[in-house]
């Protein structure tokens, strides 16, 4: 689901230009305390079957399904796939029950029928956690006649016919459809099925609505008038953005209540969350939700294979051990949307294995009871088998991960009016992302409202991507970390303005970088470049592998800072940019300056922080160069000043990531390796060859066996002291090394 609607909603209430759209944990258990600031009892207990499905399934029913598909082939697929959990259609846009509650439109093809109750009895019978599915975004005339105040309306004025489905209207997602007639939907469908939840898709409204209920809500509480001024089409700022937050999460406070009345072991699930570009403060949703659905089904457009991983570690960092659901479609998940599509087997099972290897539980969803292409039936199969056979290393405790890479939802949110053109909401930190994949290091996301000493207890180091937007209390919890022995890395205008996007006259964390902002910069910048200074700092652990590299391409965009401490000579300093045409005009005018371009500091007594006042992850991103992703990775490994908890040798690009389970641990290596890695569908896997695995066991652990989950195999191994040695012979798309301690 994440939308068209809903991007574009979030690209102008952020003001930012296109970007790609993408998403500690800690110790939070799956019953957890609350986030600081919110009340202890206001958070209901998870559902007691939350953590025990592993294989999702979902069936989304079309309104003409009902009497022509065969509820019989669905059992028999979910028993063939040992599915253990099933999302069922039940009500909101169309009902496939017969329903009591006025408006609430019937399947024109139920007749009789009860086709969500026959299906809920047959998946019980399964021993399946059964919940249901619906959908309020959008009703019919006949609703909208009696209640035309649960339209949703355009700033100017007019009622929204729907997009997609013309005889359809768009509901108002902030007013009384939702708090009153939904409400009346849930209840139902809870009283009639007791089912163990309810997920609800399209939840959170089409984008700004103007309706009467919208605007005297607003006023009420802000005391401003919608549309805002000075802004006709967007609603943007910081006042609707609170309001609206603040408005769905009573929404789902109250369906919840709903439901839990009737059945106390059940809950909602709103169809919500992601990473920097989402709506809703992943603390708050990580607070309430007991567990989520990871709702990015396929790659689209330039979107990497690794984002479905990308996605299990926003969730799990808001969620900690709560259970994290990755929605996966077998189809295409382009803009123009061929929901009845199928995509080669191998592209939708290298996205599964990469949220698999992430921590996240497979759900498929198909649309429709009638099968148009039967080609996922297998594939599916085969991948689930493989987790129900797998299940006891699939069963995480935690990650071994010892980086955290910073999301930050109040910088998109909040960012300056020009950062846009600086920085796409995330390409700095889909930079770092590729950096470190291709380094191969394990890393986690981490929250940047959830910098506590609790939730950064697992890591040794944090990677701060031009994280623009902190507050003085987010500053406070990073200097406590680097006083902790934490290592810091942060790129360009980390820490320039506070938390709601107000410049700050020098860097929040100057006393970090050991800097001071001169609140200036260059950019775009062409044709700048970087001396690498191989003759002050020989053998410089920042420069290893540039060895050869006399000069290398500088970023796009810089910041101008003086040093405030005494610095060690810079490894890398400024070449200006110079004209680069005519070719005969193509010569340095300052062939050498003596400006430093990264800042590296050893505190005493406490960590290590790097700072680069350029715009390094984001120009990695757009440009892919090779020198800067060994800078990156150089970066880590000097901040982190310890020994790699996994290092993997071998050819090729691997997504790696190390887990801990009750007596086993596990290395997970995805094979990216293949010509479609940067632009899908993958035509077919390419194996990479032998791979040598090094693994650190913590805490005086012994091996007692290794085994190759995918290959099947029992592989020879070596331990000395804290060192597990293993070669895997080859990976084609997933290999899991098992430890049994
Ligand atoms: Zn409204």
């Amino acid at each position: 689901m994440p939308d068209l609607t809903r991007r574009s909603f979030l690209a102008t209430s952020a003001a930012a230009g296109a970007a790609v759209a993408l998403g500690e944990y800690a110790l939070r258990p799956a019953r957890a305390a609350p986030s600081p600031g919110a009340p202890a009892d206001s958070i209901p207990p998870a559902p007691s079957w939350v953590d025990r499905p592993m294989r999702w399934a979902q069936l989304t029913l079309a309104e003409n399904d009902p009497g022509t598909f065969d509820p019989q082939f669905w059992f028999d697929y979910f028993r063939r796939v040992h599915a253990d959990a099933v999302c069922l259609s039940a009500g909101g846009c169309v009902a496939y029950y017969p329903t009591a509650v006025p408006y609430h439109h019937r399947s024109a093809w139920l007749g009789n029928s009860d086709v969500f109750g026959d299906l809920v009895a047959g998946c019980r019978k399964l021993g399946m956690v059964v919940i249901a599915r619906t959908d309020p975004h959008a009703t019919y005339d006949d609703a909208q006649a009696a209640h035309p105040d649960w339209i949703a309306v355009t700033a100017d004025g007019k009622p929204r016919r729907h997009w997609a489905s013309p005889e359809m209207w768009v509901t108002c997602g902030l007013g009384p459809y939702n708090f009153e007639f939904m409400t009346a939907v849930h209840e139902e469908i809870m009283s009639r099925y007791r089912v163990d939840g309810i997920f609800i898709n399209r939840w959170d409204g089409s984008g700004p609505c103007y309706c009467e209920h919208c605007r005297a809500n607003f006023k009420a509480a802000t005391g401003q008038e919608l549309p805002l001024a000075g802004d006709p089409l967007g609603t943007a700022g910081p006042a609707y953005r609170q309001w609206r937050e603040d408005r769905l999460f009573a929404l789902w406070r109250r369906w919840d209540a709903t439901v839990r009345a009737v059945n106390p072991d059940s809950c909602i699930i709103p169809n919500t969350g992601g990473g920097a570009t989402s709506s809703l403060d992943m603390r708050r949703v990580g607070d309430l939700a007991p567990t989520l659905m990871a709702d990015r089904q396929a790659r689209r457009g330039l979107l990497p294979p690794w984002a479905n991983g990308k996605s299990a570690k926003e969730y799990r960092a808001a969620l900690g051990r709560k259970p994290v659901v990755g929605i996966f479609s077998v189809g295409f998940e382009e803009v123009y949307r061929w929901k009845d599509s199928v995509q080669n087997p191998a592209e939708f099972r290298l996205w599964v294995a990469d949220g698999l290897a992430n921590g996240m539980r497979p759900w498929f969803t198909k649309f429709a009871g009638s099968i148009n292409d039967p080609r996922w039936l297998k594939p599916v199969e085969e991948i689930y088998a493989w987790c129900h056979g797998a299940e006891r290393y699939l069963r995480n405790e935690r990650p071994l991960a010892r980086v955290g890479l910073v999301y930050s939802q109040q910088t998109a949110w909040y960012q300056p009016a020009d950062h846009g053109a600086r920085d796409s909401l995330e390409g700095a930190e889909l930079g770092w992302y590729q950096a470190l994949i291709e380094a191969r290091v394990p890393f986690e996301m981490v929250h940047d409202r959830l910098l506590d000493a609790a939730h950064l207890a697992p890591f040794r180091t944090l990677i701060l991507p031009n994280i623009v937007a902190l507050s003085d209390a987010q500053c406070d919890q990073l200097r406590q970390f680097v006083a902790r022995g934490g290592g810091l890395v942060a790129t360009y205008e980390t820490s320039l303005h506070d938390e709601t996007g107000n410049p700050r006259s020098d860097f929040g964390l100057a006393d970090l970088f050991g800097v001071s902002s001169q609140r200036r910069g260059e950019g775009p910048m062409r044709n700048a470049y970087l001396s690498v200074e191989h003759a002050s700092c020989p053998g410089h652990p920042l420069l290893a592998g540039l060895e050869d590299a006399p000069r290398i391409i500088h970023g796009v965009w810089r910041t101008e800072v003086v040093p405030a401490v005494r610095f060690d000579p810079p490894p890398l300093t400024l070449v200006p940019s110079y004209p680069d045409l005519p070719m005969e005009k193509v010569y340095p005018r300052q062939p050498r300056t003596n400006v430093p371009q990264v800042f590296l500091r050893d505190l005493p007594a406490a960590g290590r922080v790097i700072y680069f006042p350029w715009d390094i992850d984001r120009t990695f991103w757009e440009v892919l160069s090779v020198d800067h992703g060994k800078l990156l990775r150089n970066a880590v490994a000097w901040a982190t000043n310890e020994p790699p908890i996994v290092m993997v040798e071998g050819p090729g690009v691997l997504d790696v990531a190390l887990w801990r389970q009750r007596s086993s641990l596990t290395v997970h290596l995805v094979n990216l390796t293949n010509p479609m890695m940067m632009k899908g569908p993958v035509r077919e896997i390419l194996p990479v060859g032998a791979q040598r695995v090094h693994v650190r066991l913590p805490d005086g652990l012994t091996a007692r066996g290794v085994h190759l989950l995918v290959a099947a195999t029992t592989p020879k191994f070596q331990q000395q002291g804290q060192w597990l040695d293993v070669t895997v012979p080859s990976v084609a798309m997933h290999e899991v090394v098992a430890i049994d301690l």
